[in-house]
């Protein structure tokens, strides 16, 4: 198997795809049920078909190409990521993990290979949840932990539905449920995904072997205060929204510092209302997203905030709401599977190391019940999220040629690898 040819293939359709931004010259933006999102869809269809995938859309929009195993009625493995961007995100953001796949169908049809079961390449819609403030859409739906209420529920900034979006773009929200696959239908599953991080560029390590992936809870709270005038309302009179919210938001990060192990604690969205500088704000709208290796800590800091919150507008008459957007916990990755990929790095002479994910990926929340592995590739400077995100494409084929020898590898049945 030839690298180069396997970096200049990749390379071909990361550029291609790097088109399909609604923010040309600022980065990629490819927020779901966009014209982008549909290009970008368009063209995933196109090169696994010519991979020699059965390649199908599902009704949330999710994109699986498919080679057919030798027995087809065994449980698939699944190798992907989502196809989504965050606002100005850079150009390998999940979509390089998307074209890796791609990029072991063309191998495994090029070198003529069947495997014991289906082999199914995943393009994942709405990972980031930057449009609609959730997360995991599309892998969620296919594990069937996605229902129409939470489509109508969650509204992006304009406020228009997760429903209403899909039907706009054309599919059919109501079919939902159809996007569930089987019990016990995948195997396993394998995301390759740039660090985005800068631990693997630092050490000019070649590749990460992610053998832990942090859990998540997101929220969104809205404190309910009064608008009063400025200049009239006495201190001790006033139900100031943003006081209070300051006064919590202030204590978020260092709950995370005193928890400490890579605990981290954002508050990254804030609404005033009504925002005017003369205006004693009526409400304040913020985000918190709390992540860690250890569920028990990031329920601690939930806990914690809440009460802050209780305390803080109980002193004025203030009240609040907070809204659970995400919640998910730690995944401990395969470990017989990372054996694998250890072994094959070794062989091939790759440096690696194992690591753990602070980030989410589709892999955090289809590891939760099937046997998962994560492969990351270096981040120049560790930038991501920004038009300066950066991975040369030579990284991705290296990292490509471990996956091949780990499908290669791995045995049908679930029970081959140990949890
Ligand atoms: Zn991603």
């Amino acid at each position: 198997m030839d690298l180069k040819l396997i970096t200049q293939r990749v390379q071909s359709d990361l550029q291609y795809i790097k088109e399909f931004t609604a923010t040309p010259g600022s980065g990629c933006t490819r927020m779901p049920f966009s014209q982008e999102t549909r290009y970008t869809a368009e063209y995933l269809k196109k090169v696994m078909a010519d991979a020699g995938l059965e390649v199908r859309e599902d009704c949330v929009g999710n994109i699986f190409g498919v080679r057919p195993g030798k027995d087809r009625s065994l449980p698939c493995i699944m190798v992907g990521s989502h196809y989504d961007s965050v606002y100005n995100g850079g150009d390998y953001d999940g979509i390089a993990g998307v074209i890796s796949a791609v990029e072991l169908a063309r191998l495994l049809r090029d070198e003529d290979a069947e495997l014991p079961c289906d082999f199914v390449a995943a393009a994942f819609m709405d990972e980031e949840g930057c449009r609609f403030g959730t997360g995991y859409f599309g892998s969620k739906c296919m594990l069937g932990q996605m229902t129409i209420e939470e489509c109508r529920h969650y509204t992006d900034k304009d406020d228009i539905s997760v429903y209403d979006a899909m039907k706009e773009y054309g599919l059919e929200p109501e079919r939902l449920s159809e996007a569930a696959w089987p019990e016990g239908s995948i195997g396993h599953y394998i995301e390759l995904h740039i660090e985005q991080g800068p631990v693997l560029d630092a050490e000019q390590t070649e590749i990460g072997l992610v053998d832990c992936i942090v859990g998540i809870q997101r929220y969104l709270v809205t404190i309910c205060g009064r608008s009063d005038h400025a200049g009239t309302t006495p201190m001790d009179m006033r139900q100031d929204a943003v006081d209070i919210a300051a006064k919590v938001i202030s204590k978020i990060g260092d709950m995370a510092r005193e928890e400490g192990k890579g605990t981290v604690a954002t508050v990254g969205y804030m609404k005033v209302t009504p925002s005017a500088m003369n205006v004693v704000a009526e409400k304040v709208d913020f985000s918190i997203d709390i992540r860690s290796s250890d569920n028990e800590v990031i329920n601690r800091i939930a806990e914690k905030i809440r009460k802050e919150l209780d305390e803080e507008t109980g002193k004025t008459g203030a009240s609040y709401s907070i809204d659970s957007k995400l919640t998910i916990t730690p995944v401990n990755l395969n470990p017989g599977m990372l054996d694998i990929m250890e072994e094959s790095c070794r062989k091939r002479g790759y440096s690696c190391r194992r690591m753990p994910s602070g980030a989410g990926h589709d892999a955090l929340a289809i590891g939760q019940t099937i046997d998962t592995v994560m492969l990351f590739v270096p981040s120049k400077d560790g930038r991501s999220h920004c038009p300066a995100e950066y991975t040369p494409y030579e990284a991705f084929a290296k990292g490509i040629l471990v996956l091949y020898d780990l499908i290669g590898q791995l045995q049908p049945q679930t029970g081959s690898c140990e949890k």
